[in-house]
């Protein structure tokens, strides 16, 4: 079976936001003082993810992303890894990560069958890390990057935010780094979902509406047929597969702003 929507485009990608949370406060994503936190009894429990997930495998997904917020703040971050790898259909699935915790984690995530990961590294400079990221020691992603390699998450791609362009100092820094280690990276320009900007993502697919093949889960259930739009479906009121049905019929040729949306509670 696939999934395909109004404008041709198949829709094989599901991005499963895990958590609202994160151990960062980057300044482009949220303010100091954190974001009002949704309700435990708001989020998706584990068991809905996956079972979720597996109707939207046997409608034609076959790629799934897991992010946050931060996902390895996730509590049974590992579990869910484990019960997503066994379902069949799934050729590609994959995290992407702040690599605070993922020294912790990258073994374990590896054994529990996760294929490959991206970790977001906008400096390699400590001082300018610590200035994006407002609380992050950077020693902690690159010892995450390390464990990563050695549990053999490959490729590994690393996400650099830049301002404007891919020639910004600290993201040619950055790029030094991922070419000596044999790393592929992609630049994201900074959007902002409320004035609806955004570019397509150098060196990924992301922001090219054109070829857009993607759905986002938030972490309450909300299934998103784009990124840059207030449109939302609850899967525990409409049911997985009916939301799954109007999402693709409902899916924008493109993006335009969300007002609702924020980037740690839809996953970017
Ligand atoms: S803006 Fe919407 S349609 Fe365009 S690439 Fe992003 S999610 Fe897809």
């Amino acid at each position: 079976m696939s999934l395909c929507d109004p404008f041709s485009r198949r829709i094989n990608y599901l991005r499963i936001s895990v958590t609202d949370r994160c151990n960062l406060r980057c300044v482009y994503c949220m303010p100091e003082e954190g974001v009002t936190l949704k309700r435990h009894e708001e989020i998706l429990s584990l068991e809905e993810i996956e079972a979720f997930t597996r109707v939207a495998v046997s409608m034609g997904i076959n790629k799934v992303r897991i992010t946050g917020g931060e996902p390895l703040v996730r509590k049974g971050i590992t579990t869910l890894v484990s019960r997503l790898s066994l379902i069949n259909g799934i050729t590609d699935l994959t995290m992407t990560t702040n690599g605070i915790l993922l020294a912790q984690y990258a073994h374990e995530l590896k054994a529990a069958g996760l294929h490959r990961i991206n970790v977001s590294l906008d400096s390699v400079d400590p001082e300018r890390f610590r200035e994006i990221t407002r609380i992050g020691d950077i020693s902690l992603v690159l010892a995450g990057i390390d464990a990563a390699q050695e549990a053999g998450l490959l490729p590994i791609k690393l996400n650099c935010v830049i301002t404007k362009s891919a020639s910004e100092p600290h993201a040619v820094a950055v790029a030094e780094y991922a070419r000596q280690r044999g790393f592929e990276i992609r630049y994201i320009r900074q959007m902002d979902l409320c004035s609806g900007s955004f570019w397509v993502v150098q060196g990924g697919e992301g922001g090219n509406c054109s070829r857009c093949n993607k759905l986002r889960l938030t972490s309450t259930g909300g299934l998103r047929p784009c990124l840059f739009s207030d449109v939302e479906y609850d899967i525990r009121a409409l049911g997985y597969e009916e939301a799954i049905k109007v999402s693709v019929e409902c899916k924008p040729e493109r993006g335009t702003i969300s007002k609702s949306g924020s980037f740690n509670g839809i996953g970017g």
